[in-house]
């Protein structure tokens, strides 16, 4: 592998982390709701960094009780 292919790669990885990390940052924007309690948080960034979603339900740990289960996304932080 030639030195630009690896530039590449480093660049590709870089870009990839980045786009994971303003991900989990945005999440972390908002509110979500327990679906196994009904609480409402917020999670931490590095909670929300590639977890499992589906549209706007996400698979978080609920801070209340204690249990990971399908969260519901509800409306930003003001
Ligand atoms: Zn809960």
């Amino acid at each position: 592998m030639g030195k630009t292919l690896v530039i590449i790669a480093i660049l590709t990885v870089v870009v990839m982390a980045g786009g994971i990390i303003a991900g989990a940052l945005a999440d972390s924007k908002y509110y979500f709701a327990c679906g196994n309690c009904g609480a409402k948080f917020q999670p931490k960034w590095t909670n929300a960094i590639l977890v499992y979603h589906v549209f706007d339900e996400h698979l978080l740990k609920c801070p209340h009780c204690n249990t990971t289960n399908m969260c519901t996304r509800k409306g930003q932080k003001i």
